[in-house]
């Protein structure tokens, strides 16, 4: 059993910012990695929007800074998946692969959200080169470029619009005869003469030599009028929504329907005292690095504010 003042699951922006503002606090935390060192942010290629880095810095550095300037204070890392918490108890209780066992006056949760992809192999293949979940962060590498959005919602037709503002030509990969956004996001895309919205098709495939070139579509299909066609694109960004990874915390927490944490407005304090929630795990709207360590600071200074309550 180890005893500590604050957990904090996650190696996002939101972790390692919660972990810099825990460990300068003198609450010696504690962190738990998970596989994905770095969180999200890792699967792009470079990040412009960061403040701080006016040339622009490569992920794995940015968040290898962020680790060592928590390191810098006093963070323990501890590497492993956590497969239990009991958050019904006083000190909270977190089980890494099921055998580790910490007991915690504050969690914080920065578990981040995961982008959904379609589960093509050509995806795997080229993520990274042509293939990517985020247009803000990777819009700017296709100025002038012709680019495919895939998804119908909220999120493909803002991720279109943005991109239309930089590419050439941008193509809305949508495999229903309509959009599902609302209203206002819906007349701005087909409004755009820089958008065409392919209705009823969905990706077979992404061709290219070492990078994405191209993607094979099909149309309606199963109809009797089905057709495959190809488009030349450089860049295929997907926005069929994101998985909060929250599933570990249904059994405490309030999420929305989405599987959200429910934070307390614009606090990450949770429905538990003593549990808080920062970065994406926590956020449908912005999904934001910036924004992700803004919150994982609150969190770390509420941590702070309830441990020195008890
Ligand atoms: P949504 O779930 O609303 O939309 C996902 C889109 O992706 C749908 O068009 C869906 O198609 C499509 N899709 C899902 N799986 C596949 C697949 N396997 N192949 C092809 N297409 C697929 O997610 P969003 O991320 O767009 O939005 C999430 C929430 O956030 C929503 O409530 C949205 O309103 C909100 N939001 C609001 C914004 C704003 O107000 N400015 C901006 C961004 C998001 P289908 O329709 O066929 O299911």
């Amino acid at each position: 059993m180890n005893r500590v003042k604050c957990l904090i699951i996650g190696s996002g922006p939101a972790g390692y910012t919660a972990a810099i503002y825990a460990s300068r606090a003198n609450l010696a935390p504690v962190l738990i990695e998970g596989p994905q060192l770095g969180g999200q942010l890792t699967t792009t290629t470079e990040v412009e929007n960061f403040p701080g880095y006016p040339d622009g810095v490569e992920p794995f550095t940015m968040m290898d800074d962020m680790r060592r300037q928590a390191e810098r204070f006093g963070t323990q890392f501890v590497s492993g998946i956590v497969t239990k918490v009991d958050f019904s108890v006083s000190p909270k209780k977190v089980i890494v692969e099921d055998e580790i066992e910490y007991e915690a006056d504050a969690v914080i949760i920065a578990t981040g959200a995961s982008a959904k992809y379609l589960g093509l192999e050509s995806e795997r293949t080229y993520r990274g080169r042509g293939v990517s979940a985020c247009a803000t962060c990777d819009g700017f590498f296709y100025r002038k470029k012709t680019v495919a959005v895939v998804g119908g919602g909220d999120t493909a037709c803002e991720e279109a619009n943005y991109l239309a503002g930089l590419c050439e030509k941008v193509y809305m990969i949508v495999r229903k005869p309509f959009l599902r956004a609302s209203d206002i996001m819906q007349q701005r895309v087909l409004n755009n003469p820089k958008i065409e919205v392919l209705f009823e098709h969905n990706t077979l495939q992404l061709t290219g030599e070492g990078k994405v070139q191209g993607a094979d579509l099909i149309y309606r299909k199963g109809e009797p009028d089905e057709e495959q066609r190809h488009i030349a694109i450089d860049g295929f960004f997907l926005a069929i929504g994101h998985h909060p990874n929250t599933e570990l915390f249904k059994d405490y927490l309030k999420r929305d329907a989405e599987g959200y944490i429910i934070v307390d407005g614009d606090s990450p304090r949770t429905n538990i005292p003593g549990i808080f929630a920062a970065g994406d795990c926590a956020d449908p709207h912005y999904r934001q690095a910036v924004v992700a360590a803004g919150s994982g600071a609150k969190a770390a200074i509420e941590a702070d504010k309830y441990i020195k309550s008890l």
